[in-house]
Protein backbone atom coordinates (compact mmCIF):
# COMPACT_ATOMS: atom_id res chain seq x y z
CA UNK A 1 0.00 0.00 0.00
CA UNK A 2 1.59 3.00 -1.37
CA UNK A 3 1.80 6.01 1.88
CA UNK A 4 3.39 9.26 1.99
CA UNK A 5 3.44 9.72 6.23
CA UNK A 6 7.29 9.62 6.65
CA UNK A 7 10.35 12.78 5.95
CA UNK A 8 11.88 10.40 3.87
CA UNK A 9 8.27 9.46 1.93
CA UNK A 10 8.20 12.98 1.17
CA UNK A 11 11.89 13.66 0.12
CA UNK A 12 11.94 10.76 -2.71
CA UNK A 13 8.61 12.35 -4.31
CA UNK A 14 10.74 15.83 -4.76
CA UNK A 15 12.44 14.18 -7.55
CA UNK A 16 9.94 12.68 -9.46
CA UNK A 17 11.33 12.98 -13.02
CA UNK A 18 8.12 14.38 -14.15
CA UNK A 19 5.77 17.69 -13.69
CA UNK A 20 2.51 16.31 -12.58
CA UNK A 21 0.48 19.49 -14.17
CA UNK A 22 1.52 18.80 -17.60
CA UNK A 23 3.03 15.14 -17.49
CA UNK A 24 5.97 16.09 -19.44
CA UNK A 25 9.58 14.62 -18.28
CA UNK A 26 12.18 17.43 -17.64
CA UNK A 27 14.86 18.11 -19.68
CA UNK A 28 18.20 19.62 -18.43
CA UNK A 29 17.08 23.12 -19.94
CA UNK A 30 13.73 23.33 -18.12
CA UNK A 31 13.24 26.00 -15.29
CA UNK A 32 11.57 23.81 -12.42
CA UNK A 33 9.59 25.13 -9.42
CA UNK A 34 8.98 23.71 -6.21
CA UNK A 35 5.14 23.14 -6.08
CA UNK A 36 3.89 22.72 -1.98
CA UNK A 37 0.89 21.18 -2.06
CA UNK A 38 -1.95 22.36 -0.79
CA UNK A 39 0.13 25.76 -0.06
CA UNK A 40 2.26 26.41 3.07
CA UNK A 41 -0.30 29.37 3.28
CA UNK A 42 -3.07 27.50 4.42
CA UNK A 43 -1.36 26.17 7.42
CA UNK A 44 -0.23 27.43 10.76
CA UNK A 45 3.17 28.06 10.91
CA UNK A 46 3.78 25.07 13.59
CA UNK A 47 1.83 22.72 11.17
CA UNK A 48 3.91 23.50 8.14
CA UNK A 49 5.64 20.46 8.42
CA UNK A 50 5.94 17.99 6.65
CA UNK A 51 5.02 19.53 3.12
CA UNK A 52 4.45 17.43 -0.13
CA UNK A 53 6.76 19.31 -2.37
CA UNK A 54 6.54 18.18 -6.05
CA UNK A 55 8.75 19.35 -8.80
CA UNK A 56 6.55 21.62 -11.86
CA UNK A 57 7.22 23.39 -15.03
CA UNK A 58 7.48 27.00 -13.30
CA UNK A 59 5.41 28.08 -16.59
CA UNK A 60 2.83 25.24 -15.75
CA UNK A 61 2.86 26.48 -11.65
CA UNK A 62 2.53 30.15 -12.54
CA UNK A 63 -1.05 29.81 -13.22
CA UNK A 64 -2.67 28.49 -9.91
CA UNK A 65 -2.53 31.45 -7.99
CA UNK A 66 -5.54 32.66 -7.96
CA UNK A 67 -7.57 29.66 -6.77
CA UNK A 68 -5.18 29.79 -4.14
CA UNK A 69 -6.00 32.98 -2.82
CA UNK A 70 -9.68 32.43 -2.16
CA UNK A 71 -9.14 28.81 -0.38
CA UNK A 72 -6.83 30.52 1.90
CA UNK A 73 -9.71 32.29 2.97
CA UNK A 74 -11.68 29.27 3.55
CA UNK A 75 -9.49 28.15 5.63
CA UNK A 76 -9.13 31.13 7.43
CA UNK A 77 -12.42 31.44 8.02
CA UNK A 78 -12.03 27.79 9.80
CA UNK A 79 -9.47 28.86 12.00
CA UNK A 80 -11.58 32.04 12.74
CA UNK A 81 -8.65 34.08 11.31
CA UNK A 82 -9.39 37.31 10.19
CA UNK A 83 -8.47 37.09 6.37
CA UNK A 84 -5.11 39.91 5.86
CA UNK A 85 -5.30 43.13 5.07
CA UNK A 86 -6.15 43.65 1.23
CA UNK A 87 -8.08 40.10 0.91
CA UNK A 88 -11.44 40.03 0.33
CA UNK A 89 -13.74 38.54 2.90
CA UNK A 90 -15.31 34.83 1.91
CA UNK A 91 -18.13 35.59 -0.12
CA UNK A 92 -19.92 33.47 1.42
CA UNK A 93 -24.02 33.13 1.77
CA UNK A 94 -26.48 30.81 3.36
CA UNK A 95 -29.86 30.95 2.18
CA UNK A 96 -32.81 28.40 2.31
CA UNK A 97 -33.94 26.12 -1.03
CA UNK A 98 -36.30 23.87 -0.68
CA UNK A 99 -36.60 24.33 2.95
CA UNK A 100 -33.10 23.52 3.49
CA UNK A 101 -29.97 25.26 4.00
CA UNK A 102 -27.72 26.39 1.51
CA UNK A 103 -24.68 27.55 1.55
CA UNK A 104 -22.70 29.00 -1.35
CA UNK A 105 -19.16 30.68 -2.07
CA UNK A 106 -18.74 32.44 -4.98
CA UNK A 107 -15.72 33.04 -6.64
CA UNK A 108 -14.04 29.89 -4.95
CA UNK A 109 -12.97 27.39 -7.35
CA UNK A 110 -12.73 24.67 -4.63
CA UNK A 111 -13.22 22.00 -7.41
CA UNK A 112 -9.92 23.02 -9.31
CA UNK A 113 -8.22 22.94 -6.19
CA UNK A 114 -9.25 19.44 -4.83
CA UNK A 115 -8.81 18.49 -8.39
CA UNK A 116 -5.01 19.75 -8.44
CA UNK A 117 -4.34 18.62 -4.65
CA UNK A 118 -5.87 14.84 -6.46
CA UNK A 119 -3.30 15.36 -9.29
CA UNK A 120 -0.57 15.85 -7.06
CA UNK A 121 -1.02 12.95 -4.57
CA UNK A 122 -1.16 10.37 -7.69
CA UNK A 123 1.93 11.73 -9.01
CA UNK A 124 3.31 11.15 -5.39
CA UNK A 125 1.57 7.72 -4.61
CA UNK A 126 1.95 6.07 -8.41
CA UNK A 127 4.91 8.37 -9.60
CA UNK A 128 2.95 8.56 -12.75
CA UNK A 129 0.80 11.53 -14.08
CA UNK A 130 -2.83 12.42 -14.16
CA UNK A 131 -4.08 14.23 -16.88
CA UNK A 132 -6.22 17.21 -15.90
CA UNK A 133 -9.01 16.58 -17.97
CA UNK A 134 -9.23 13.16 -15.81
CA UNK A 135 -13.08 11.89 -15.64
CA UNK A 136 -14.00 12.93 -12.23
CA UNK A 137 -16.58 14.17 -10.01
CA UNK A 138 -16.14 15.87 -6.16
CA UNK A 139 -17.94 16.31 -3.20
CA UNK A 140 -16.46 19.47 -1.41
CA UNK A 141 -16.71 20.11 2.22
CA UNK A 142 -19.50 22.77 1.59
CA UNK A 143 -22.50 22.82 -0.71
CA UNK A 144 -22.08 25.33 -2.52
CA UNK A 145 -18.82 26.97 -4.55
CA UNK A 146 -19.65 24.27 -7.52
CA UNK A 147 -18.83 25.36 -10.32
CA UNK A 148 -20.16 24.97 -13.70
CA UNK A 149 -18.83 21.83 -15.54
CA UNK A 150 -19.16 23.89 -19.50
CA UNK A 151 -18.33 27.65 -18.37
CA UNK A 152 -15.67 27.11 -15.78
CA UNK A 153 -17.75 29.57 -13.30
CA UNK A 154 -19.47 29.79 -10.04
CA UNK A 155 -23.53 27.86 -10.70
CA UNK A 156 -25.43 30.16 -9.23
CA UNK A 157 -27.21 28.84 -5.77
CA UNK A 158 -29.80 27.48 -7.46
CA UNK A 159 -28.29 25.59 -10.41
CA UNK A 160 -25.32 24.49 -7.26
CA UNK A 161 -28.01 22.68 -5.17
CA UNK A 162 -29.55 21.13 -8.48
CA UNK A 163 -26.52 19.56 -9.10
CA UNK A 164 -26.21 18.96 -5.29
CA UNK A 165 -29.34 16.78 -5.23
CA UNK A 166 -27.42 14.66 -7.55
CA UNK A 167 -24.41 14.36 -5.71
CA UNK A 168 -25.08 13.56 -2.34
CA UNK A 169 -26.23 9.76 -2.45
CA UNK A 170 -22.78 9.84 -4.51
CA UNK A 171 -21.40 11.98 -1.15
CA UNK A 172 -22.37 9.60 1.43
CA UNK A 173 -21.35 6.17 -0.28
CA UNK A 174 -17.76 7.12 -1.18
CA UNK A 175 -17.46 8.47 2.33
CA UNK A 176 -18.32 4.99 3.54
CA UNK A 177 -16.13 3.35 1.35
CA UNK A 178 -13.25 5.49 2.61
CA UNK A 179 -14.41 5.22 6.27
CA UNK A 180 -14.73 1.28 5.91
CA UNK A 181 -11.41 0.78 3.97
CA UNK A 182 -9.82 2.94 6.98
CA UNK A 183 -11.33 0.76 8.79
CA UNK A 184 -9.57 -2.44 7.68
CA UNK A 185 -6.26 -0.46 7.42
CA UNK A 186 -6.69 -0.85 3.22
CA UNK A 187 -5.79 2.29 1.78
CA UNK A 188 -3.10 4.77 0.10
CA UNK A 189 -2.79 7.92 2.23
CA UNK A 190 -0.46 10.99 2.65
CA UNK A 191 -0.71 12.96 5.75
CA UNK A 192 1.26 15.67 5.58
CA UNK A 193 1.92 19.58 7.40
CA UNK A 194 1.85 17.58 10.72
CA UNK A 195 -1.23 15.65 10.32
CA UNK A 196 -3.64 18.71 9.52
CA UNK A 197 -3.73 17.49 5.77
CA UNK A 198 -4.50 14.10 5.16
CA UNK A 199 -5.59 11.82 1.92
CA UNK A 200 -6.68 8.42 1.58
CA UNK A 201 -7.90 6.30 -1.27
CA UNK A 202 -8.40 2.94 -3.01
CA UNK A 203 -9.54 1.55 -6.30
CA UNK A 204 -12.87 -0.02 -7.65
CA UNK A 205 -13.77 -0.79 -11.23
CA UNK A 206 -17.32 1.17 -12.47
CA UNK A 207 -19.72 -1.96 -14.09
CA UNK A 208 -17.83 -1.62 -17.50
CA UNK A 209 -14.23 -2.52 -15.31
CA UNK A 210 -13.70 1.10 -15.87
CA UNK A 211 -10.98 1.87 -13.13
CA UNK A 212 -12.38 4.25 -9.92
CA UNK A 213 -10.29 5.85 -7.21
CA UNK A 214 -12.33 6.77 -4.16
CA UNK A 215 -10.68 9.45 -1.77
CA UNK A 216 -10.96 11.83 0.92
CA UNK A 217 -9.32 14.34 1.39
CA UNK A 218 -9.13 16.84 5.08
CA UNK A 219 -7.70 19.92 5.67
CA UNK A 220 -7.90 20.33 9.44
CA UNK A 221 -11.29 20.65 10.08
CA UNK A 222 -13.07 21.80 7.41
CA UNK A 223 -16.05 19.37 7.15
CA UNK A 224 -17.55 21.79 10.46
CA UNK A 225 -17.71 24.61 8.34
CA UNK A 226 -21.41 23.79 7.28
CA UNK A 227 -22.53 23.17 11.20
CA UNK A 228 -22.42 26.99 11.03
CA UNK A 229 -25.51 26.83 8.91
CA UNK A 230 -26.86 24.35 10.80
CA UNK A 231 -26.06 21.73 8.55
CA UNK A 232 -24.35 17.87 9.03
CA UNK A 233 -20.82 17.84 8.75
CA UNK A 234 -19.37 18.13 5.33
CA UNK A 235 -16.22 16.17 4.36
CA UNK A 236 -14.35 16.08 1.12
CA UNK A 237 -14.59 13.24 -0.75
CA UNK A 238 -15.21 12.04 -4.70
CA UNK A 239 -14.04 9.70 -7.00
CA UNK A 240 -11.41 9.88 -10.34
CA UNK A 241 -11.39 7.40 -13.50
CA UNK A 242 -7.68 7.82 -14.95
CA UNK A 243 -7.94 6.49 -18.93
CA UNK A 244 -4.06 4.92 -18.35
CA UNK A 245 -5.98 2.45 -15.77
CA UNK A 246 -5.71 1.46 -12.32
CA UNK A 247 -1.39 1.74 -11.11
CA UNK A 248 -0.37 -1.45 -10.41
CA UNK A 249 0.88 -0.48 -6.81
CA UNK A 250 -2.79 0.86 -6.07
CA UNK A 251 -4.69 -0.61 -2.86
CA UNK A 252 -7.98 -2.32 -4.60
CA UNK A 253 -11.27 -1.82 -1.91
CA UNK A 254 -12.20 -4.53 0.46
CA UNK A 255 -14.87 -6.75 -0.03
CA UNK A 256 -14.85 -7.33 3.51
CA UNK A 257 -17.73 -5.64 5.43
CA UNK A 258 -16.94 -3.81 9.03
CA UNK A 259 -19.68 -2.51 10.58
CA UNK A 260 -19.52 0.55 11.85
CA UNK A 261 -22.18 3.39 12.80
CA UNK A 262 -21.66 6.31 10.16
CA UNK A 263 -23.13 8.69 11.51
CA UNK A 264 -21.38 11.57 9.92
CA UNK A 265 -22.63 10.15 6.73
CA UNK A 266 -20.92 12.93 4.64
CA UNK A 267 -18.18 12.94 6.47
CA UNK A 268 -14.82 10.12 5.27
CA UNK A 269 -13.12 11.43 7.71
CA UNK A 270 -16.22 11.45 10.51
CA UNK A 271 -17.58 9.04 13.05
ZN1 LIG B 1 4.86 21.18 -16.76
Amino acid sequence: MPSLITQQDFRIVQTLPFCYLCGEHFKLSDDINRDHLPPSALFEKEDRDVPLILPTHVDCNAEEHVSDEFIGLFVSTIHGRRPKQGHSRLNATAGQFEGRSVTFCKDMNIHHFILRCVRGFHAALYHGWLPEDTINSFHPPLRGGLIDGITGKPADAVQAMLLLDKGVQQHALFSKVVKENRIASNSDKVVSRNGKCTYECVWSNWDDGGPMCIFGLKIYEWQQFELRFGNEPRGCTGFYSPAAGQPKNATRATDLVFPFENIDSLDPFGK
